[in-house]
């Protein structure tokens, strides 16, 4: 079958690859839609960030060079021996995350974690072997292509729910990426009235306001903090850092009132510089997410089935596993417009 393999940075090549032997706790999904990610990208331009390539991956066993891809929903073609609660037919989006699973699930993830697709074999392929307790099974009114979104769409329903938000907040997303536009989602879905989206990019802006911000603000042209602080003056309930820079950082503390909270969910790809003094001067509280918990992907599954979640909108480009480098990977690299790409597989519904 023709998988999409990471072999170093720039270098991700389309290739015949075999599929090793199901295992009896794991399903084999026949892939109808995945998406590229950020963390994707990152391997491609920066990699090895996550990907194993020195020594096999503690949880999956395997060691690069290995088929990305972590976001994606297909149709199960056959069970494991030891499989209860999946049969084939079943239509089902990966939950990719792999723990030990030896702690409650709230922090299970901090005792480590790895990814189906970044720390092992992954989704853009024909098929793929996970284990049964990384399936999810989907509701009649989601396509698999909705399938493919859940993955990035339980990323932000977690932050939402590290924020503690209430209705009526007003929240500022600093970074309108695909993970800031399903940031905005989820702050809409959970009662947010005001929601104030920020980036250097006039495109992802537009975007961020289709998708539901109030107002967008572009951070090259004005002070983003100062422009903040005219529609909120005391500054917003809860700031989200969906950019991971320096900047960002710190605008997200300075636009949020005193004992609201700034959640970073970008990951930092280098150190800063910052004083703490910026908290003990403003009464901000600082918190943090990483991924989602079980629990978390299923809302997120339950959200989108029932239309209350719909991030549809950020799809904008579905391409062929042949083009992957040149229209998936290379785009996203180089037209800030892009915001989530699905590569078709099987293409099913
Ligand atoms: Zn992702």
């Amino acid at each position: 079958m023709k998988a999409a393999v990471w072999y170093g940075k720039k270098d991700l090549r389309v290739e015949e690859r075999e599929l090793k032997p199901l295992k009896d706790h794991e399903v084999k999904v026949r892939v109808g839609w995945a998406g590229i990610c950020g963390s994707d990208l990152h391997e491609y331009e920066e990699g090895p960030v996550f990907m194993p390539s020195e020594a096999k991956d503690e949880l999956t066993g395997e060691q690069t060079p290995l088929t990305m891809g972590h976001e994606f929903a297909g149709v199960v073609e056959e069970v494991g021996s030891e499989v209860k609660n999946i049969k084939a037919g079943d239509r089902v989006a990966i939950n990719p995350t792999l723990t030990h699973g030896n702690k409650p699930e709230i922090v299970d993830i901090y005792d480590g974690f790895s990814f189906i697709g970044l720390h092992g074999d992954g989704g853009f392929t024909t098929y793929a072997n996970v284990p049964e307790a990384n399936a999810y099974l989907l509701p009649e009114s989601m396509t698999l292509q909705d399938g493919a979104l859940v993955e990035p769409m339980a990323v932000a329903v977690q932050a939402v729910k590290e924020a503690d938000m209430q209705f009526g907040d007003t929240v500022a997303v600093f970074g309108a990426g695909p993970i800031g536009l399903v940031t905005i989602l989820a702050a809409k879905a959970a009662g947010a009235t005001r929601i104030i989206a920020l980036d250097l990019s006039e495109k992802r802006l537009e975007k961020a306001k289709e998708l539901g911000a109030t107002d967008i603000i572009n951070s090259g042209d004005t002070d983003p903090v100062v422009a903040i602080r005219k529609l909120e003056k005391d500054g917003v309930d809860v700031a989200f850092e969906v950019a991971g820079v320096e900047p960002t950082f710190k605008q997200a503390i300075d636009a949020t009132k005193a004992r609201g909270t700034m959640v970073i969910v970008s990951i930092f790809a280098k150190s800063i510089d910052w004083n703490p003094m910026q908290l003990t001067g403003s009464g901000v509280k600082v918190t943090s997410t990483i991924a989602y918990s079980p629990t978390t992907f299923q809302q997120t599954v339950d959200l989108m089935g029932t239309g209350q979640l719909n991030p549809r909108g950020i799809i904008t480009d579905k391409i062929q596993l042949d083009d992957i480098v040149d229209k998936g990977f290379e785009a996203l690299s180089n037209d800030k417009s892009q915001a989530k790409i699905l590569v078709e597989l099987s293409g099913e519904k």
